[in-house]
């Protein structure tokens, strides 16, 4: 496959001052404080979510228990109903009944208890995230406007430079720029037009005559590098 190399070059030459400054823009640290206050903000989320969760589920055992205690309360007064209350044997059933059923009570609001200091320990919790996200959304929209005045003066400041791209892009074979537009979105570091000479890719290094196996013999031919997936040319 051919290419003509030297109009692809100026291309690449004009488009790589514009990656920089991308490159530039997206490692910026108003950038990452911006992505920063974004993580933050879904991971509280995520935590109110969850603690949201928990609370329902100790609401849940709290359920759950309030109505085991109503539950033994009735079996209790269905047992102390059968009568019989002058008969000796009978009196110390009874007391044992209601002393069994007093330390079953006791165990289920010590339960109680534990599950309702649960929940006002996640409504704190929760309280807390919550003023947290407030902050964060306030901070993100700080975040968001330093973001966007750095994106305009980069804009102005690039505005030339891509003029002159779309100056050489309306001179290049669409199907060239194709090409090298493809290999542009895969995230390639810049260059990615690169020379092919003694055996080796001017881009990676890599020792790929024998991978290539005659694919650039004439120049202007190009071919991809097996190894990194830039452009190889053969000057
Ligand atoms: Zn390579």
């Amino acid at each position: 496959m051919k290419m003509n190399i030297a109009a692809m070059l100026e291309y690449q030459a004009t488009d790589q001052i514009i990656y920089k400054a991308e490159q530039a823009f997206a490692n910026s640290a108003e950038n990452r404080r911006y992505a920063a206050v974004q993580s933050k903000i879904a991971e509280l989320r995520q935590a109110v979510i969850r603690m949201d969760k928990d609370a329902s589920d100790a609401r849940r055992e709290i359920e759950k228990k309030e109505a085991q205690c109503a539950e033994i309360t009735e079996e209790l007064s269905a047992g102390l109903d059968v009568g019989g209350e002058n008969d000796l044997a009978e009196v110390k059933k009874h007391e044992d009944m209601l002393l069994e059923y007093e330390n079953t009570v006791d165990r289920i609001e010590k339960d109680v208890n534990k599950f309702l200091r649960r929940l006002e320990e996640i409504e704190r919790e929760v309280k807390q995230a919550l003023q947290q996200l407030k902050k964060c959304n306030v901070e993100l929209e700080n975040s968001k406007n330093v973001l966007a005045n750095k994106r305009t003066e980069m804009q102005i400041e690039l505005k030339d430079e891509v003029m002159k791209r779309r100056a050489i892009q309306s001179k290049l074979d669409p199907k060239e720029l194709e090409i090298y537009k493809k290999v542009r979105k895969e995230n390639i570091r810049l260059p990615i037009l690169v020379e092919y000479s003694d055996g080796l890719c001017r881009g990676c290094g890599m020792h790929v005559e024998h991978d290539l196996q005659g694919k650039l013999k004439e120049s202007g031919d190009i071919a991809e590098c097996p190894n990194c997936r830039r452009i190889l040319y053969l000057k």
